[in-house]
């Protein structure tokens, strides 16, 4: 166990535990490493490792291998080469201006032609190339050259003199749904702006679009989801493992007569003699509040339903039919039989990213490092 925080606070029975298990992370990399083969297939570490830790994550799979890295933001990027030492390529989604990234040696994503620009005009005037990857927008309508721009690229190649372009990446918009026509139509489209830019390999696929066939294949696959544990293919079984468990304490086990009222609003009232377990997380740990009256926890493979309104540091479950659970017990919140992050995130009208994302800072956590 560490976290960074004093081994002793593992041992505050009323704090919870978030535990995230980094072999699982690595298993589940080298499961998406042999499908993207004979591309390579980088690790997405944005948002902190999609809320798990992107130092710790980003070790584990340095050390397994892992070549290719991608982040959002400039101060990630420069948060993880600290991490992770040199060697490995870091690249930013976001893009960053020329120069700003110091000595971590990040590769900007550009996102436009008016970036194109400005690396090209910092390459000439330090006389040293700049290595960066070019996004081309296929369907997005986000970041990206659109096809005006890409028109002007592929009539004027020296746009791109002195940089030297690792990759031409573009993202999928559609592929957890592999009938949708968006992915052939961006397949097809990307094809056009790679054989106008014949120089560049070619970065294609996140965690569900290397489930959709050969036309999705690249040279660097970027999967970030599935290597945390959510489901690439919504509408088949999840072949990830999971990684991320969250336990968390019941402070306090009470018997309400019937008609009692439970929590805010008092929202939900006990139909019948009922026991309350109220445990230590709540919104504010990214227990979503939208789960109020909606999730299950997972007592020893049991299902223990959430009642009343998600507080912000505390929530209700009715453990009437579990007669044995007492305070100091843990129900598992997120990760047990029943609450996946894809299965809480869908009781939340969410999806199990957001779940990930939202987790909070006041947990222990506990690395499973193998
Ligand atoms: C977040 C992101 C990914 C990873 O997507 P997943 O669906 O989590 O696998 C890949 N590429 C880009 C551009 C992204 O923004």
């Amino acid at each position: 166990m560490n976290d960074g925080t004093p081994a002793s606070r593992f041992a505050d029975t009323t704090r919870a535990v978030l535990t995230i298990d980094l072999p699982a992370i690595v298993a589940n990399w080298k499961d998406l490493a042999a499908r993207g083969a004979p591309g390579a297939v980088a690790g997405v570490v944005k948002a902190d490792g999609y809320g798990l830790g992107a130092a710790e994550v980003g070790r584990a799979l340095r050390a397994a291998g892992c070549r290719h890295f991608f982040v959002a933001q400039l101060q990630e990027g420069i948060a993880l080469r600290a991490a992770i030492g040199a060697g490995p390529m870091i690249a930013v989604l976001g893009g960053f201006p020329p120069g700003a990234d110091g000595d971590a040696g990040l590769v900007p994503v550009m996102n436009s032609l008016a970036d194109v620009a400005a690396h090209a005009a910092a390459t000439r005037a330090s006389g040293v190339a700049r290595r960066a990857i070019l996004h081309v927008d296929t369907g997005m309508a986000r970041l990206g050259l659109d096809a005006a721009e890409r028109a002007r690229l592929s009539a004027d190649h020296s746009l791109l003199a002195g940089i030297e372009l690792l990759y031409v990446m573009t993202h999928l918009a559609c592929a957890d749904e592999p009938a949708h026509p968006m992915n052939a139509a961006q397949a097809q489209r990307f094809a056009e702006a790679c054989s106008d830019l014949p120089m560049a390999r070619r970065s294609f696929a996140n965690s569900s679009g290397m489930f959709l066939g050969p036309d999705f294949a690249s040279d660097l696959s970027r999967p970030g989801c599935a290597l945390y544990g959510i489901n690439p293919t919504p509408d088949r079984p999840n072949p990830m493992r999971q990684v991320a468990r969250l336990d968390a304490p019941v402070l306090q086990v009470r018997e309400i007569p019937a008609g009692t009222p439970v929590g805010y609003g008092a929202s939900w009232t006990a139909p019948r003699p009922t026991r309350i377990a109220t445990v230590a997380v709540g919104y504010a740990d990214g227990y979503l509040r939208s789960l109020s009256g909606k999730a299950v926890a997972d007592f020893r493979g049991r299902p223990v339903p959430l009642v009343a309104r998600v507080s912000m540091d505390l929530t209700t479950f009715d453990v009437t039919d579990l007669p044995e659970i007492a305070p100091g017990d843990r129900l598992t919140l997120i990760g047990g039989a029943g609450c996946s992050p894809d299965e809480v995130g869908a009781r939340a009208g969410t999806i199990g990213y957001e779940v990930l994302t939202s987790l909070g800072a006041r947990y222990a956590r506990d690395y499973i490092r193998g």
